[in-house]
């Protein structure tokens, strides 16, 4: 059912989004108990909220098998901007989406600064994404000295304007604010500094886009998180490692 909701925004009734990122973890046999995991839970239960997987690539295969038909999306982590080419161990958007991806995470803080991703190389990678029909989930954050600097809203807003191309549009992008001193510390930002954030991104991305916190997300503070009204959703790290722990963030979600 599609119903109109708080900032004019159309969306899918209950349709906060958490999704699991599993970084780099998991052999194949990890991944399979993961997803069997959540696949069971799945059947098992109704849900108001969308669930999206993100694993590493060489397991999307496998997962995308054993979440076949249990109503979890799966997405990946990264992406090049390029369709195809000369890139030595990249994957490019149209063989995620070509694998069973419907999502692909952008610009997460370990790509911007373990990578040295630019907000250029984020656009580009966007525009590839869109190109293979994928949603790009944009991430951005400032970091601890950023925020103590009282800088932190102006680096999410520069993020934003210079990751995201032109032609955006709430079926085609999510945003995650991932403040980076957050992200696999135990760190979260506060209720008040978070929807503080969110209503300035909202007010930047089109009417409707789904703005997902980050940053150790937990079964202890995810219904506080996802009871706020600018929250649409989280991006979860740690803790998607866990079928109870996920499923538990996800039921706070709903
Ligand atoms: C992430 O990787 O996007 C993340 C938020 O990680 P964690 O939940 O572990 O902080």
């Amino acid at each position: 059912m599609i119903v109109t909701g708080e900032r004019g925004r159309n969306m899918a009734f209950g349709s906060k989004l958490v999704a699991g990122n599993w970084k780099m973890h998991g052999l194949r046999a990890d991944g399979v108990a993961l997803a069997r995991g959540l696949a069971e839970r799945a059947a098992g239960a109704g849900r108001a909220c969308e669930l999206l997987v993100c694993p590493p690539a060489s397991l999307l295969t496998t997962v995308a098998g054993v979440l076949d038909g249990c109503g979890i999306a799966l997405g990946g982590q990264d992406c090049h901007a390029a369709a195809k080419g000369p890139y030595t161990g990249d994957i490019s958007a149209e063989m995620l989406a070509d694998l069973g991806c419907r999502y692909v995470i952008l610009g997460h803080s370990e790509r911007r600064h373990g990578h040295g991703e630019s907000d250029q190389v984020v656009r580009d990678k966007v525009a590839g994404a869109w190109r293979a029909g994928l949603v790009a989930i944009v991430c951005v954050g400032e970091t601890r000295q950023q925020r103590e600097a009282g800088e932190a809203a102006g680096v999410v807003s520069v993020q934003l304007t210079a990751s995201i191309p032109d032609g955006a549009t709430s079926d085609t992008l999510v945003v995650a604010y991932e403040p980076v001193w957050a992200i696999g510390t135990g760190l979260t930002a506060t209720t008040h500094d978070i929807a503080v954030m969110h209503a300035e991104i909202h007010a930047r991305v089109p009417a409707g886009t789904r703005v997902l916190y980050g940053g150790s997300v937990n079964p202890k503070n995810a219904a506080e998180i996802l009871g706020l009204a600018e929250v649409d959703g989280a991006l979860v790290g740690g803790a998607s490692l866990s079928a109870d722990d996920f499923w538990s963030i996800a039921g706070a979600a709903g």
